[in-house]
């Protein structure tokens, strides 16, 4: 078995096999390396067979990799390793158990956009869409399922009219998605782990296959999936976890960092290994990262170091306005081209929230660079693929009323507002299978015989592709058979740009078809669209020889590495990020470790740049980030401040200034947090108890003579915070 290089601890995590394992540490530490190489040395030294191992990603795409790397060291064995995200283990578990829970094996599985539009029209239909909206009730659906909280559960503990409210429409919205035979993404899970309670010998099943589970980016799954690897681990497989609290990103959707923290505590007797040796970045690069970091209180303090250069310093440059930045970003972008310093799919712009990648899809179209926005809109939710999804969508479940819908006058079929209604009203009112419907369309009172006709064509090609479907068709044969009939593709050959556009999709679309199909010979449309309804929006990224830069959000970057990374926007108000309509960040420790993320991303060269001007709407912009003094503080003597020691500051500076007089309305410089106001001031002999406001959601309490809490200004207003 040939193996990668590994440092003696690296190596020592990949042999150990006494445990579970845990291994926490820092960004770019070699933690995906050692699970890629632990796998193989599990198979290669004949601990397990290739199925008895299971390994969860963060994206499919992630998994695809390891498997090639695992495939490379083990020829032959790597693809029968089980790996993907949490979501595509679980929808693989739910099509072999689903007749449990009451649902066919090919049950729909809905994405955010389906969850919108099929929330959308439950809350019109209640009267209720001016009090509530979609988004609203999805989040706090999604809440209450990660937390395991049933409809009933959430009703039940309802303290007010609003949450009382709430609950009922969780339940309605479960009520739909089951008659639609749906699941949600959130459901893929708590439907496993509901199986597995209601279900012991199933559970046993799963738990007895699987003697080695290795997680990947443990920091950021949330409580249900904690829950489900401890009933997966339940009979005695070997766990191993890696991941790095301090790139804990996704709290906002659930993600439960104790989770890290406290694996000991489930899974007792675990071994914790850390890797301090960072492979990736430059030192000037890890220092102002680990500096910006050393900020956060709520952390395992880690060393982390390299033997590398310092590299060239992080530059920080200021900008007039967004337009300019993008200008300039871009211009250092194709000097960096021209010179051959370093090649363009090693190059990234980073950025806080989708809307920023406007003005750099502009400008790299002005100077003619080839780009590609990762994760902004997937490839699989252009409408024009929508569609296309929702006719195989229908093939495969009858009852996904929402696909359907989207389909039934899609090429128009002269079916009108009330046809539609006549249709459907058919097909609730006998409980025809609606497929069946369309073959009787020419009897339905109020469909037009010309609208009867198109549906019984419909129906006819239905019966067709199932009889394709079940002799064991290739998925593009179906999606061909279906392109030809209804004229899908046809209705974009108009010429025009648009059209154009479409038609290359659906070109692209087949292509995706065709790889599925050689890919994987068995798994047939249903395998397909299981594989489709699952994509995460990274998975789309080709990364590698794409000859393109990469344009994506700090988010979507995670666990990717670059030579050369530029992020973009970091102002008060974008990065710390504040709602509309917010004062101050929502999570200010968060907001550091997606900048932590994004900077520990880059290897070569990291540039960080933010404007005067940017136009906003409704959002307070004010001054370049608090953050960029932050990572500064690696540069001067201050010292990062603990390591061990959360909600201590200790220093050994013995030039702190105790002679100082503090007054209300002083704005002061705290080493740790920036900028403040003093808004009360208490002596005590030569100490002081400041309480200062430093823009978070709480003034501070502090006591003076630890760290050096200079006075700046002696009256202070607002806008001197954000200088
Ligand atoms: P992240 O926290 O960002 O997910 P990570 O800890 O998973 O990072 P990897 O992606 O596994 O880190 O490794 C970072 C880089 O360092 C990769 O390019 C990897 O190939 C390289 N690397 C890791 N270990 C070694 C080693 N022992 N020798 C040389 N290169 C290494
Ligand atoms: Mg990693």
């Amino acid at each position: 078995m040939s193996s990668e290089n590994l440092n003696p601890v690296q190596k020592e995590a990949v042999d150990y096999s006494d445990g579970h394992l845990i291994i926490l540490a820092g960004a770019g530490s070699g933690k995906t390396r050692v699970l890629t190489s632990k796998i193989a040395r599990i198979i290669g030294r004949g601990l397990a067979e290739p199925w008895q191992v299971l390994a969860m990603t963060f994206t499919n795409k992630a998994a695809g990799e390891m498997r090639e790397r695992v495939e490379r060291m083990l020829p032959g064995k790597g693809s029968r390793v089980r790996m993907g995200t949490f979501h595509s283990v679980c929808a693989w578990i739910l099509r072999r158990e689903a007749h449990h829970l009451g649902f066919n094996e090919n049950f729909t599985i809905y994405d955010a956009d389906d969850q919108k539009t099929l929330m959308r029209r439950l809350l019109k239909g209640r009267g209720i869409s001016t009090r509530i909206t979609p988004g609203i009730a999805l989040s706090y659906i999604s809440r209450c399922k990660n937390d395991g909280v049933t409809a009933e559960e959430a009703s039940e503990s309802a303290s007010s009219a609003r949450d009382r409210e709430l609950a009922e429409v969780y339940g309605a919205y479960q009520e739909r998605l089951r008659d639609s035979g749906a699941f949600d993404f959130d459901d893929l899970l708590t439907g496993v782990l509901t199986l597995f309670r209601q279900y012991p010998d199933v559970r046993n099943g799963y738990a007895s296959r699987f003697s080695h589970i290795l997680v990947d980016e443990y920091q950021d799954t949330n409580r249900v999936q904690h829950e489900l690897l401890r009933e997966l681990a339940s009979r005695g497989a070997m766990v191993t976890v890696v991941g790095d609290d301090d790139q804990s990103i996704y709290s906002w959707r659930g993600a439960c960092v104790e989770n890290i923290l406290e694996f000991e505590k489930d899974f007792p007797g675990t071994r914790m290994i850390r890797l301090e040796e960072n492979y990736r970045s430059k030192g000037n690069i890890l220092r102002g990262a680990a500096s910006l970091v050393s900020f956060n209180l709520r952390r395992h303090g880690k060393t982390l170091w390299t033997r590398q250069d310092p590299g060239p310093p992080v530059r920080v440059k200021c900008l007039y306005n967004e337009q300019e930045e993008a200008e300039w970003i871009l211009g250092e972008i194709e000097e960096l081209l021209e010179d051959g310093s370093c090649p363009s799919d090693s190059i990234a712009i980073l950025y806080r929230t989708n809307a920023q990648s406007r003005q750099f899809e502009t400008a790299c179209r002005r100077r003619g660079i080839r780009y590609e926005v990762v994760g902004s809109q997937r490839f699989y939710e252009r409408m024009e693929i929508k569609d296309i999804i929702a006719y195989l969508r229908v093939l495969l479940n009858h009852e996904d009323r929402l696909s359907l819908e989207r389909i039934i006058n899609k090429p128009g079929r002269g079916l009108g507002t009330k046809g539609r209604e006549a249709f459907f009203d058919f097909v609730d009112g006998n409980g025809t299978d609606p497929l069946d419907a369309m073959m009787m369309a020419g009897g339905i009172d109020g469909v037009s015989s010309r609208a009867a006709s198109a549906l019984r064509d419909l129906g006819l090609w239905y019966r067709k592709a199932a009889e394709m479907t079940a002799g064991g068709a290739a998925a593009l044969e179906v999606v061909d058979s279906l392109l030809e009939t209804t004229g899908l593709a046809a209705r974009y050959d108009s010429g025009d740009v648009t059209d154009q556009s479409r038609l290359e999709n659906i070109e692209e679309f087949r292509r995706s078809v065709l790889e599925y199909d050689q890919a994987a010979p068995e798994g047939g449309l249903p395998g397909f669209m299981t594989e489709v309804s699952l994509a995460t929006t990274v998975d789309d990224y080709e990364g590698r020889d794409s000859g393109r830069i990469a344009l994506m959000t700090l988010h979507c970057a995670k666990g990717l590495e670059f030579n050369t990374v530029f992020i973009a926007g970091l102002e008060e108000g974008m990065l710390p990020f504040i709602r509309p309509g917010e004062y101050a960040p929502s999570d200010i420790e968060e907001e550091r470790r997606l900048l932590y993320v994004g900077m520990t991303r880059a290897m070569e060269r990291l540039v960080l740049t933010f404007t005067l001007n940017r136009i906003r709407a409704g959002v307070r912009q004010s001054g370049p980030s608090r953050f960029l003094e932050e990572i500064a503080a690696g540069e001067s003597r201050i010292p990062p401040a603990d390591r061990d020691l959360p909600g201590e500051i200790t220093s050994s500076d013995d030039d702190v200034d105790t002679g100082i007089d503090y007054r209300i309305g002083n704005l002061i410089r705290h080493p740790r947090y920036g900028r403040g106001i003093v808004r009360k001031a208490v002596r005590n002999g030569s100490e002081w108890r400041i309480t200062v406001d430093f823009g978070f959601d709480e003034p501070k309490t502090l006591v003076t003579g630890y760290v050096p809490i200079p006075v700046i200004k002696e009256r202070a207003d607002a806008g001197d915070m954000d200088q």
